[in-house]
């Protein structure tokens, strides 16, 4: 794909969306991590309604400490894998509190030591939180980055190096956010819906459905 494509593409994404942001509801950079955390192979809506009736009674990591695992489990157990997802936010806010003050680090490896935090969930927070230009790719801006051939790679990590290379500096911050929301609500993964889409006459994915 050449260079002024792309460019039409974020162009047309932006103006239909000039202030995206993610569909986890947080009000802190800690809400903000643990709802990430949660979200792996969960819905945003999912995890938003579990951490609507968490944040109230526990936001900080000493408070969801203080609840204790069975505690923090009585609120999420309606997450997928979260078992799992509950030790790793106990380490977390352990850490958090032990190494951090209690906050959550503006620091990449700093978020990729805490367990359960992979490169992914770094990439949000930084992004998310702290408006670094970060390109945190998911199943779906894997998807559509591959399909409209806007930046084609293998892996999630081909497709972020690929992206942080071509997409211009003005729409490093809310890319991730557009190509998201784009591959959720238009560029789905089973039935594309070619016939609605934005971009269509941009896109060189071959297989467009009407
Ligand atoms: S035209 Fe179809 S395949 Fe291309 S981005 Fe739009 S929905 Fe996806």
């Amino acid at each position: 794909m050449n260079k002024a494509k792309r460019l039409e593409i974020l162009t047309r994404l932006r103006d239909d969306n000039p202030n995206p942001t993610t569909e986890l509801n947080f009000t802190t950079p800690f809400e903000l991590l643990i709802a990430v955390l949660l979200s792996a192979q969960a819905t945003d809506v999912g995890v938003n309604k579990a951490t609507a009736k968490l944040y109230p009674v526990a936001n900080t990591p000493q408070a969801i400490l203080d609840l204790g695992l069975d505690g923090l489990k009585s609120y999420i157990k309606t997450i997928g894998l979260f078992n799992t997802k509950a030790v790793n936010t106990m380490k977390t806010c352990q850490m958090l509190v032990d190494l951090h003050g209690g906050e959550v680090p503006e620091n990449r490896a700093a978020l990729e030591a805490l367990p359960g935090v992979g490169r992914k969930t770094a990439n949000v927070v930084l992004n998310t939180a702290f408006g670094w230009p970060t390109i945190a790719v998911d199943t779906h801006i894997y998807r559509v980055s591959n399909r409209t051939k806007l930046a084609m790679g293998k892996t999630v990590d081909d497709v972020e190096q690929k992206l942080l290379k071509v997409v211009p500096k003005d729409f490093k911050v809310d890319v991730h956010h557009w190509l998201i929301l784009h591959g959720r609500y238009t560029c789905v993964a089973r039935k594309p819906k070619c016939g609605a889409c934005i971009i269509e006459d941009l896109c060189e994915f071959k297989d467009k459905v009407e």
